[in-house]
């Protein structure tokens, strides 16, 4: 069957797809409003069984001459009713999981909007033996049995279409974190015999910022909330867990930055001028950081924890890899310094809870830049972690 194109119009190209389901089959457009057209908006959604029930669909129509129609009389039909439900106004509602076409349709012309319901799985940390996964595969969560956690938020590849590239706040990736992640959690497991939790947004952090509120992490699409909701959920999954099993954890937020000092910026939510303090002073802000409850826990003052002799910053010094703050270097002055961002605030104890974050900004030349140096770096990091940790818990990390 050959398509009528008649009064065929330059358009917005996002429209034309929507546009084109009004010429696509059946009749030509025929009566008051022979060659107009309609389009719905949003044409694919995405519902979360649960959490986000409805939406507003839209329709708008244009005459011939491109001039919208006011006043439009619009039917509204869900062609698969046993998934979403739609009423006379264009408010469509989720019945249950599955796909669902919606159709708009005035005086002749038609269109139409996909609309998918999603039945979100809970996550389960026992499940030790495979990674899970959320909807289409953008996060992934490996479950461990270490009272540590890893997440790494900006490495991912994946730009599918549904999500439109954010077009505000930071796009940048931080490259190769996803497979520094994996190479540090495969550490662990050969020094301990059991992993430390991991959790990894495959997603392009040009469609998805997990280390942002989530206005601006997701940007309204539907497709990249759901992922930004599974992601923390994952990390909050991992969080009971580890509290459950050892009463207490470690979050490692891994990040990259590009900074030209080649430096690990270590991340506890504290300024660089607040690092620059003398001891009595940095000492009493141990509430306002992400190791608050580490502070407690161990006994040990700040300072000593994040620029002492037995901090996470020396040890990754003395193993080969430069960082701030540590006794070598144990402030970043004017120098550029990433202090910690959402995810570690979120789920360290700055807040509450038994779980410190820990923020790792990795430089690029001689750590991420290659497989070997990304390697050495991961075993450097485990044995830095387990040092630390039995310094100020004791051997086997036991509450001391
Ligand atoms: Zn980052």
């Amino acid at each position: 069957m050959r398509c009528t194109r008649r009064g065929w119009h330059p358009l917005n190209p996002t429209l034309w797809a929507a546009v084109l389901a009004v010429y696509a089959c059946g009749d030509p457009p025929a009566g008051p409003d022979e060659g107009g057209t309609l389009v719905v908006e949003p044409e694919h959604w995405l519902l979360v069984l649960g959490e986000s029930e409805s939406v507003d669909l839209a329709a708008v129509a244009r005459d011939a001459q491109g001039r919208p129609i006011p006043e439009i009389q619009l039917d509204w039909r869900s062609l698969d009713p046993h998934v979403v439900t739609a009423d006379p106004t264009g408010r469509v509602s989720a019945v249950s999981a599955g796909m669902a076409t919606v159709v708009a349709t005035s005086r002749g012309l038609s269109a139409e909007a996909v609309v998918e319901v999603w039945d979100r799985p809970a996550p389960d940390p026992d499940a030790v033996d495979a990674s899970q996964f959320g909807r289409e595969h953008y996060i992934e969560y490996m479950p461990g049995a270490l009272p540590l956690i890893l997440s790494a938020p900006h490495g991912g590849v994946l730009r599918p279409d549904e999500i439109p590239d954010r077009t505000w706040g930071v796009t940048a990736a931080d490259r190769e974190t996803v497979d520094q992640a994996l190479r540090v959690r495969d550490a662990f497991v050969h020094a301990f015999g059991s992993a430390p939790h991991l959790v990894i947004s495959h997603l392009s952090r040009a469609k998805l910022d997990p280390n942002r509120e989530v206005d601006e992490a997701a940007q309204g699409s539907p497709f990249a909330d759901l992922a930004w909701s599974e992601y923390h959920e994952f990390v909050e999954a991992a969080r009971e867990s580890v509290v459950a099993s050892h009463g207490w954890g470690i979050y490692l937020d891994l990040h990259g930055h590009g900074h030209d000092i080649q430096r690990v910026e270590l991340g506890y939510l504290l300024t660089a001028e607040e690092l620059g303090l003398p001891e009595a002073a940095l000492d009493g802000l141990a509430a306002e950081t992400t190791v608050r409850d580490l502070v407690a826990r161990s006994g040990t003052p700040l300072t000593e924890l994040v620029r002492g002799p037995n901090s996470l910053g020396t040890w990754l010094a003395s193993l080969g890899t430069p960082s701030v703050p540590s006794a070598p270097d144990p402030w970043p002055g004017s120098d550029p310094y990433f202090r910690g961002g959402y995810s570690t605030a979120r789920h360290g104890s700055r807040d509450g809870g038994s779980v410190s974050g820990i923020q790792l900004e990795l430089h690029f030349e001689g750590l991420r830049d290659g497989a070997s140096s990304r390697q050495a770096f991961a075993l450097a990091l485990v044995q830095a972690v387990d040092e630390f940790l039995t310094a100020h818990l004791g051997p086997g990390w036991e509450m001391p």
